[in-house]
């Protein structure tokens, strides 16, 4: 077990080689070689919250709002499972209008065609709405807590205390989802031992899964003028979550690309096992900045599955089949 100064020392340190050789090694002998991918469907980006790193907050008023149909949603998540990836991840704002009731429908309508996994990331929600989510068949949800420092956490909130997030993500627990959890990399006024806090809060939840990406500014949001992360601070992180959660599923997210062209590679070289590429229709996806220079060129409209498939082989690495449940979990349906 680190400690929070060892987790310090290794994100300040001049040179962390043998930690990402530590990660590598850890990962391949705890989850195996395997990458699985998470297929992105960003179905809506009305948001009502005011997060103050966010693109789509409900403070940005410049921005093209657009929510996709059940329909749509339903018929491309079908489209990804005939296509092999077997896990879809259906990400909004906290959209009033494309809520429980509306992705109830969604849930049913892949349920009654397919066993693909469902993983939702639409923000909080009334504690009976996580259980009826459930029991419709949705398997994962993600909710990062962001930071786990409760001034920092209330000021990029409005106002929202960390220990109400806290105990939302104890909900999602209680419902019988798989948990994704994590925090953003960078964010102003966020020091190391803030971040050595954060590492250790994501391992204390012992979560299945993990998300952390860099923070990234948004010239439309407050924090327009944040430095972000750097990505050898960023991949360091995702090192020392593989160290403290061995067989937690943790993906090189889409953020780090932004860092770099081959940031997937080295997070997946550093401890990650989990690719997530963005199947949001074009005509949408490029509404959906929650921060600028997404990385369109990664999308499959762009770099086909085969590429990304031929990237991660080009590794020594199969390319998963199937829904790639944690390890330690039988799945529900
Ligand atoms: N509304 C849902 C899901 C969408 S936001 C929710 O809040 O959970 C998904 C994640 O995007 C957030 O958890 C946050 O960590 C990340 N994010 C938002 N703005 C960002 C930015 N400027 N840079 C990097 N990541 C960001």
């Amino acid at each position: 077990m680190l400690s929070r100064a060892e987790i310090i020392q290794w994100l300040q340190c001049d040179d962390a080689t043998t930690l990402f050789l530590e990660a590598d090694r850890l990962r391949r002998e705890r989850v195996g070689d395997t990458v699985y991918f998470r297929g992105i469907i960003e179905f809506s980006n009305y948001c009502s919250s005011r997060c103050a790193y966010c693109g789509i907050s409900a403070l940005n008023r410049g921005i093209k709002r657009y929510r996709m149909s059940v329909k749509e949603v339903t018929d491309l998540a079908l489209e990804l499972d005939r296509m092999g990836v077997n896990t879809v991840v259906l990400q909004s704002g906290e959209d009033p209008r494309f809520s429980t009731r509306e992705m109830l429908q969604v849930i049913c309508g892949i349920r009654s065609q397919s066993a693909m996994a469902i993983t939702l990331s639409m923000g909080e929600l009334p504690a009976a709405d996580y259980r009826l989510l459930r029991e419709a068949g949705a398997d994962r949800y993600l909710m990062r807590f962001e930071t786990s420092d409760p001034d920092l956490f209330a000021r990029l909130h409005d106002g929202h205390t960390l220990e109400r997030r806290l105990e939302q993500i104890e909900s999602i627990r209680q419902a019988g989802f798989q948990l994704g959890t994590g925090f953003l990399i960078g964010l102003p006024d966020q020091n190391l031992s803030m971040l050595a806090d954060d590492i250790l809060l994501t391992s204390e939840l012992q979560p299945p899964m993990i998300g952390v990406g860099p923070f990234v500014a948004h010239p439309d949001t407050p924090l327009r003028n944040g430095n972000g992360a750097a990505l050898d601070l960023s991949l360091r992180v995702v090192a020392l979550l593989r160290l403290l959660n061995p067989r937690a599923h943790i993906p090189g997210t889409t953020a780090l690309d932004t860092l770099a062209p081959d940031a997937r590679e080295r997070a997946l070289l550093g401890g990650a096992n989990i690719v997530m590429p963005n199947f949001t229709p074009s005509g949408y996806r490029e509404h959906y900045l929650l921060y600028p220079g997404k990385p369109f060129a990664s999308a499959v409209a762009v770099e086909s599955l085969d590429t990304m498939k031929k990237r991660i082989h080009a590794l020594g690495r199969p390319v998963g089949s199937g829904r790639g449940d944690p390890l330690s979990i039988t799945p529900a349906v």
